[in-house]
């Protein structure tokens, strides 16, 4: 094991990628995006005029375009970012008992939400090991199910399909890490929601949900019953505001603009089938390449369930993932760094659409050059 420190270890120039964010979230936004922000007239000015109501209806119709919604699905948007939809949706959008795929820190916080909520039922939950997802169960039980279309935590993508017919039970999708880069039939979902600092390279703090008739519907019951439930984590008032093009409160109108910029840059490109097999490109570079190292190996051992916007590598442990992750960033490529609570001698590596394939290749140069100084 080499013992030089992380500051002598110069990446030689032609190993190194372009753009070197390859974070989970927040995750790389592109230099065009940046400027669109640098250039815009917008920032410091109302969310209640047409300038800024404007991009939350372009906003609105670019998301119900990419997902193809049809008519009667509704886009929502509010402040608080994914986390906060799980506390709203204890409120509006389960009756009192809901199933919870449980496979990573994600899922997981959802359920513990959940179980935390005085006015519902024990979850049913059903677990995975990480590096796996499980199948949802179909059962007479519960009004909801609880999906997580990529588990960003351990690099799982699972495939979204409504466990049963019936049309009491909602389908929920945290589609946070996947929506804007991996596909989803609206038919299979009642709402799909996420937070656009990971596949549509913006900022944090908001939340966007595309929502069905039956979501729709359910809010509006459990809202007019008696349950308390405050303004702020109102999915009636939110969708309210947003069919005039308004959130509730004000928004961070630069992560308006960035998610816009996204939205339209897929839509002008091919739309969500572009954006995917972009991110499908990028991970399957890194995955081959994992295969053929004797000190790597994809973290998910089953190919159908690999993330293709975020790949998770294990190294050997005679190779530190932290001192090359340390390196790495010490060099410009950054971020490169496993989830904190997994515990595992592991890259993780954020392949959202705003990643250029050929510089997911480059990734892997810098990663060989550095394991090689290191293990000299
Ligand atoms: C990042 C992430 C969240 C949390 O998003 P916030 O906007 O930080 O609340 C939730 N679910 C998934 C799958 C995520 O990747």
């Amino acid at each position: 094991m080499s013992t030089a420190g992380v500051a002598e270890l110069v990446i030689p120039q032609h190993l190194l990628p372009q753009d070197g964010r390859f974070g989970s979230g927040p995750s790389k936004v592109p230099a065009a995006a940046q400027r669109a922000l640098a250039e815009t007239r917008l920032l410091g000015t109302s969310h209640r005029q047409e300038p800024v109501r404007d991009l939350v209806r372009r906003i609105r119709r670019g998301v119900a375009e990419l997902l193809a919604l049809p008519s009667g699905y509704e886009v929502a948007l509010g402040n608080g970012g994914a986390t906060l939809f799980w506390d709203l949706a204890s409120l509006c959008l389960i009756r009192e008992r809901s199933q919870h795929l449980v496979f990573g820190e994600f899922s997981s916080k959802f359920a513990s939400a959940v179980r935390a909520a005085p006015f519902l039922l024990e979850p049913e939950l059903v677990p995975a090991e990480p590096g796996s997802h499980p199948e949802p169960r179909a059962s007479s039980q519960v009004d909801a199910y609880c999906l997580t279309q990529n588990e960003t935590s351990t690099g799982v993508a699972m495939a979204i399909r409504r466990p049963s017919p019936d049309p009491e039970q909602l389908v929920l999708v945290d589609a946070t890490s996947a929506a804007g880069g991996l596909a989803a039939a609206p038919e299979q979902f009642d709402a799909y929601y996420f937070a656009p600092q990971k596949c549509f390279a913006a900022e944090g703090g908001l939340w966007v949900a595309a929502l069905s008739p039956a979501a729709i519907a359910r809010a509006q019951q459990l809202e007019g019953s008696g349950r308390w439930v405050p303004a702020s984590l109102s999915l009636t008032l939110a969708l309210e505001n947003s069919r005039l093009d308004q959130t509730y409160n004000t928004p961070a109108i630069a992560t308006l603009i960035l998610l816009l910029h996204q939205i339209e840059a897929v839509l002008s490109s091919g739309g969500l089938a572009w954006a995917e097999q972009r991110s499908r490109r990028s991970s399957e570079i890194v995955y081959d390449w994992a295969e053929q190292r004797p000190w790597a190996q994809p973290f998910v051992s089953d190919p159908a369930m690999r993330s293709p916007v975020v790949a998770t590598i294990d190294l050997d442990p005679s190779v530190p993932a932290a001192r090359v992750s340390a390196v790495l960033r010490a060099n410009g490529v950054i971020d490169t760094d496993s989830y904190r609570k997994l515990g595992r001698n592991q890259l993780r590596l954020g392949l959202f659409p705003a990643v250029d394939p050929e510089d997911a290749g480059q990734l892997t140069h810098a990663i060989d050059w550095v394991v090689g100084e290191l293990t000299k």
